[in-house]
């Protein structure tokens, strides 16, 4: 059993990676309910270390997911993530642009949404759909896709500097398990609703994604600003590991309780002090 999960799937710096050399079902040893203890074991400790940042209000912290359909960001931020306090918690989901969206730069939604001091905030996709499905589909040139990594680079940075930690995450599942779970998904009238065409044609696109996604990840992995590629076919697997990088990147943060400023002895005493006076 691996005893720092949380880097083995960090991708190393300067490197670029072939998905299809990277595991979707590899589980490193660990049986389901032992997974499971240590992932609710994980979010205990999560929420201590949330509630520490949420008080000192100094830093922040980004989580970006990214993840072919189905490779399960809804559950992960359902049984994991959104396990942390909502006070102090923020998950965004970023759907096609609006008009509004459109008319400005990319990263001007992304910025509105970024985490302030004190908070953590989730990305559900995130700017890089606009080097993602938007390469992939053709929606704006190739000169300006291509800009887009030095101005998320830069952006990311500028984020960092200003006290954000931020980690992305790619939740990777194979082809073959999405197909099953689309399966399932017709056979559930309860999800039926996430059923949708455009999902099925995605899949003709698959190497075009994963192109797109190596590249993504290659140009913009930082140590500021790392990503990490989550096997994702076992649902417990994934949500152990994404606990364990939440977890790691919260105790690398350090969250401090701010610094006791009342006169602790004094406040005991009147406290004493009015027992004293309901007794009598
Ligand atoms: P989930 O994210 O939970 O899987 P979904 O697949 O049901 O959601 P939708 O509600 O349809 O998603 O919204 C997300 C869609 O928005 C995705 O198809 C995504 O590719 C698209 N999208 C997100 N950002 C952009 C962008 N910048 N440009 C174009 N499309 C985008």
């Amino acid at each position: 059993m691996s005893i720092d999960l949380a880097s083995q799937y960090r991708i190393p710096l300067a490197t670029r990676i072939r998905l299809a050399d990277q595991s979707t079902r590899e589980t490193q040893g660990w049986e389901k309910e032992q997974a499971k203890k240590r992932t609710t074991e994980n979010i205990a400790k999560i929420d201590e270390l949330q509630y520490r940042l949420f008080v000192e209000q100094k830093r922040a912290l980004l989580i970006v997911l990214q993840a072919p359909d189905a490779a399960g960001k809804d559950g992960l931020i359902r049984r994991v993530l959104g396990q942390m306090n909502p006070q102090g918690t923020r998950v965004h989901s970023f759907k096609v642009p609006t008009e509004i969206e459109r008319a400005h730069d990319f990263l001007w939604r992304i910025h509105a949404n970024a985490p302030a001091k004190g908070e953590v905030a989730i990305f559900n996709r995130s700017h890089y759909e606009d080097v993602l499905v938007v390469r992939v589909h053709q929606l704006v040139p190739e000169a300006i896709w291509q800009r887009r990594f030095e101005h998320i680079n830069a952006f990311e940075r500028m984020l960092s500097d200003a006290g954000t930690e931020i980690v992305k995450i790619m939740l990777h599942i194979s082809p073959r398990e999405q197909l099953e779970r689309f399966k399932e998904r017709l056979e559930m009238p309860e999800k039926h609703w996430k059923l949708s065409e455009g999902d099925y044609r995605e899949r003709d696109l698959w190497p075009k994604y994963e192109a797109a996604f190596e590249d993504a990840i290659a140009l913009c992995n930082a140590e500021h600003a790392p990503w990490y590629i989550v096997p994702s076919d076992r649902n417990w697997f994934r949500d152990l590991v994404v606990s364990e990088i939440v977890l790691a990147t919260l105790q690398r943060i350090d969250p401090q309780l701010p610094p006791v400023t009342a006169d602790l002895k004094a406040i005991k005493k009147l406290l004493e002090r009015e027992e004293r006076e309901q007794k009598d």
